[in-house]
């Protein structure tokens, strides 16, 4: 069995992003760019005030000037060519640009107005209140390096400098299939022995939530040559995901299955609890993982090593999740040989400090204790148990990020 860290560096080894596609701006949302995005635009493209106010000359104020004669009225949207003299001012609104003549805008608090005069009651420094131009962009500005995720603000970003579409990674084709004789498919009633299949349905989030495109391929039974039939249809994609049938009992096919059709095996078998019998291999340029068949060994395996590998394809460099250190609400149950993922929600004590609580039963097939999980926390192997407030590792099961999390390995 391998460390977590020697099958990530397995999966990601050799990962190619794949191609972009145009689209329009606001289709970018959630997708990695393809290219590096430089501004074509400055923002703000002129000087503008940042304050409803009186836009006057910083050196008159300076110079001790406390009256000004308005001389005209400048609100948002509308652009005054006239030069403001000395001794006059402009009455002037946020966001309009700011005239020549002026540099400085006193806010409408600060003044006192009678008629056509104000008075300046208290004299803000030179520049004081205006937006330079390109002080947020520059024209020439590199806002996003390629892999970039275009979220709310960067898509917003877009808009402010003029860019209208977006060239974005294509998005990964991820095929799902479920193994297993005892599963049906949604619909269907359960005869005895049977079971429902979840795991192609938590894929299927797991695919979307990374930015990958799902192709349901439904359910294999055990059996070799329908597994290789639906697996053969499955390797036309960029990932493969398998659950079930990738451990060591009698009706397990998928390994044989993935041999036979030239699947190259990386590795089979990761020191973790869940996700054990994880086997990883490549057929081309197609990274196809078998995944275990309990619930939520599945979404634990999908989580560490499959969600890394979609997002790379996209060519994203922020393949990881979000982590940090934190301390247990309750004692830490002691594990044997493998690092142990649990489930957890993040709590805080009452001075602010995060602390994390166990969703519940952590058995590999409790998927009810990864519903609400916001994340997994990490015991390293032969931990012997601890108390509550001992810390752990607690990775984020929302956001990413590109530090790896010094997840806890066997000792060598
Ligand atoms: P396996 O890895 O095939 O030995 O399956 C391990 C356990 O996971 C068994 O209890 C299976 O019934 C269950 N299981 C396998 N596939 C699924 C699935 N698609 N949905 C829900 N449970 C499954
Ligand atoms: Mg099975």
């Amino acid at each position: 069995m391998i460390t977590i860290h020697e099958a990530l560096d397995s999966v990601l080894a050799g990962i190619e992003p794949l191609g972009g596609e145009e689209v329009r701006l606001l289709d970018a949302l959630g997708r990695a760019s393809a290219q590096r995005i430089v501004s074509p635009e400055q923002v703000p493209t002129f000087a503008n005030s940042a304050m409803d106010g009186f836009a006057v000359a910083g050196a008159e104020l300076e110079a001790g000037r406390r009256q000004f004669s308005v001389v005209v009225d400048i609100p948002a949207g509308r652009y005054v060519s006239d030069e403001i003299g000395p001794g006059e001012a402009a009455r002037i609104m946020t966001g309009a640009p700011v005239p020549a003549g002026t540099d400085t805008v006193v806010q409408v608090e600060h003044t006192t107005v009678d008629d056509d005069v104000v008075t300046i009651d208290s004299a803000p420094a030179t520049g004081a209140n205006v937006r330079r131009a390109g002080e947020d962009v520059t024209a020439g500005d590199v806002l996003f390096e390629r892999g970039a995720l275009l979220g709310a603000a960067e898509v917003g970003l877009l808009a402010a400098v003029g860019v209208e579409g977006v060239r974005v990674a294509r998005r990964p084709r991820v095929a799902i299939l479920a193994t297993g004789s005892e599963l049906v498919a949604g619909g269907q009633p359960l005869q005895p022995g049977q079971i429902r299949n979840s795991n192609s349905f938590t894929a299927y989030g797991q695919v979307v939530a990374a930015g990958g495109d799902p192709i349901l391929l439904g359910i294999a039974r055990d059996d070799p040559d329908e597994t290789r039939r639906l697996m053969a249809a499955a390797l036309q994609n960029d990932v493969v995901i398998t659950s079930g049938g990738v451990s060591v009992g009698d009706y397990d096919f998928v390994k044989q299955v993935q041999d036979e059709l030239g699947v190259e095996r990386r590795f089979w078998g990761v020191a973790t609890k869940p996700g054990k019998p994880l086997a990883f291999g490549t057929r081309g340029s197609t990274l196809v993982f078998g995944v275990p068949g309990n619930p939520v060994a599945a979404m634990v395996s999908f989580e560490m090593y499959v969600r890394p590998a979609v997002l790379a394809l996209q060519g994203r460099p922020d393949v990881y999740r979000p982590w940090f250190l934190a301390r247990s609400d309750e004692p830490v149950h002691r594990t044997k040989g493998r690092t142990e993922a649990r489930r957890c929600r993040i709590t805080h004590d009452p001075d602010g400090s995060i602390r994390f609580t166990t969703t519940g039963p952590q058995g590999s097939g409790i998927l009810s204790s990864m519903a609400g999980a916001q994340g997994l926390f990490f015991v390293p192997p032969q931990y012997a148990g601890g108390d509550a407030g001992t810390e752990m590792l607690v990775m984020l099961l929302a956001g990413s990020g590109t530090e790896r999390p010094p997840f806890p390995v066997p000792p060598r």
